[in-house]
């Protein structure tokens, strides 16, 4: 994350954190508060119930931990005693890979004092997870579901919770957490303080605060549905045919090294993984069929750059803290608006430039339509010229009809049950090879932002990096004109 610079209301040292935490802090590398911090952890340190809104990447991870952790400290002890280390704190999470993160980020806050943390999601074994709970913890991470389950097995008991953190709200409600989110509040002690964060104040979100929170402290960083402005957005009508032939083109076109590909179903991102992975580029999967190891491990091939391709559906979408993702691929377009947001903020974290891309076939207009109205500024579409090769396409992913009835419920919930996909799925024409192009349109502008000025910076050492093994059949085509082509994508930016 970008340094802000240290003055006197954002210092570390204005907080008087216990030695043991401004220690962490330090070692982090952290010299000054970011602005999520500088207002919420005055506020949690008060014990103050506090609504949050904040995109994620702005260290709200911290803005709750620290003044949580340095709360905890006087029930510290080193007692081998599992009775002296009760919950006192429980931090949920709509998904097993934020649940984790945010742990890891725990645990280092808290590594130079003796309060405990763990954290239990599904799609792991039960045991290991119940042994820990069992020698007691005071912080608790954890998804819903899985925590219910220990809560039926009698394996942890909540009635000495001091704070609870509802991270991602809006996430948990979309999922379908509420009842879950309820019966776990059920057994917390009714005097608490409680915290919320979310991406967006929606109604829902405003309901369950009505319900669970008491006079919160409202705190906004960032207004709610808001792009990072270091992010250039640009979308490509581009029909559902095409999509597999233009991704495999602007990655290579734009030198993009590593970037996340978002598809709306499971099987959709399973067979562009697959199609990737067939034509060299090192790919790896990430949506909710695969198992928790293979989640896990897909996520530290990316943050390590063994992965350069990560093709994942909305799972993956929140609050992933990986650094420097210089490129976000909508393979589909979102069904929520709002996960548009979410999406594309995993490229142009902290400060850093980031490159949105956007594929929109006929049947996606309306959902266009939505996030013009979310993000309140104009889309123009943009065209590129893509050649297909038939014998390649035979076995690339399309979204059709089929996939997306199929059994993905869980990771594509609201699709609209007339998805003119279908439509897009219709014969395709027989000639193996051929060239497309159509009038080009100016990408969107974000009014008001600098970053549009400049020219987009490819990542450096980026274009052998992501380049596939396979020879690339698109740059020996007599039929692509790259100038053209390079001048239709650069055009916004210069
Ligand atoms: P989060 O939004 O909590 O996921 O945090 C995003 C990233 O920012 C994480 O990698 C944190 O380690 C980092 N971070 C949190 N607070 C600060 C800070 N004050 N200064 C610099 N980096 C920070």
């Amino acid at each position: 994350m970008r340094q802000y610079a240290p003055d006197m209301t954002t210092s570390f040292s204005n907080l008087q954190l216990a030695p043991a935490l401004a220690r962490a802090v330090a070692e982090m590398g952290y010299e000054s508060m970011t602005p999520i911090q500088a207002q919420a952890i005055p506020v949690v340190l008060t014990g103050q119930d506090v609504m949050g809104a904040a995109q994620t990447g702005t260290g709200k991870t911290a803005a709750f931990s620290l003044p949580l952790l340095q709360r905890l400290l006087k029930h510290e002890n080193s007692s081998t005693s599992p009775a002296r280390h009760p919950v006192r704190a429980l931090v949920l999470l709509p998904t097993r890979e934020l649940a984790d993160q945010v742990a890891q980020q725990i645990k280092q806050y808290a590594v130079h004092t003796n309060l405990r943390s763990a954290v239990v999601f599904g799609g792991m074994d039960m045991k290991p997870q119940t042994i820990e709970l069992k020698k007691g913890v005071e912080v608790l991470v954890a998804t819903p579901g899985r925590l219910l389950d220990h809560i039926e097995a009698k394996n942890v008991v909540l009635n000495q919770v001091e704070y609870v953190v509802l991270d991602e709200a809006d996430r948990m409600l979309d999922i379908g957490f509420l009842p879950d989110l309820q019966r776990i509040l059920s057994h917390l002690p009714k005097q608490r303080t409680t915290l919320l964060f979310s991406a967006t104040f929606s109604t829902e979100i405003k309901r369950l605060a009505g319900s669970y929170l008491q006079n919160p402290v409202t705190i906004e960083v960032a207004r709610p549905n808001e792009t990072a402005a270091t992010i250039t957005q640009q979308f490509y009508s581009v029909s559902v045919d095409d999509k597999y032939n233009a991704l495999r083109h602007l990655i290579k076109a734009n030198g993009m090294k590593q970037a996340f590909v978002f598809c709306n179903s499971k099987l959709g991102c399973a067979r562009l993984a697959r199609s990737l992975e067939r034509d060299g580029f090192r790919t790896s999967a990430l949506h909710g069929d695969k198992s928790q190891d293979e989640r896990l491990k897909a996520l530290e091939g990316f943050k390590q750059g063994e992965v350069d391709l990560l093709v994942c559906t909305d799972v993956a979408a929140r609050g992933l803290d990986i650094k420097d993702v210089p490129a976000v691929f909508n393979f589909d377009i979102p069904f929520n608006a709002e996960d548009y947001v979410h999406r594309i903020g995993r490229t142009g974290r902290a400060g850093a430039l980031g490159h949105a891309i956007s594929f929109v076939s006929g049947s996606d207009q309306r959902l266009v339509g939505d996030i013009e109205k979310l993000l309140k500024t104009k889309i123009n579409l943009e065209t590129v010229s893509v050649e297909q090769d038939r014998s390649r396409e035979r076995r690339e992913p399309r979204n059709d009809s089929r996939e997306s009835r199929g059994g993905d419920r869980s990771e594509s919930s609201s699709r609209p049950r007339d998805s003119a996909l279908s439509r897009d799925s219709r014969p395709r024409e027989q000639d193996s090879r051929r060239s497309r192009e159509v009038g080009y349109v100016p990408a969107p502008r974000i009014k008001n932002d600098p970053f549009f000025d400049k020219p987009y910076e490819a990542p450096v050492r980026s274009a052998e990096a992501a380049a596939p093994a396979a020879p690339d059949p698109l740059r020996k085509s007599a039929n692509i004109k790259p100038k053209r082509v390079m001048a239709a994508l650069f055009k916004s930016t210069t």
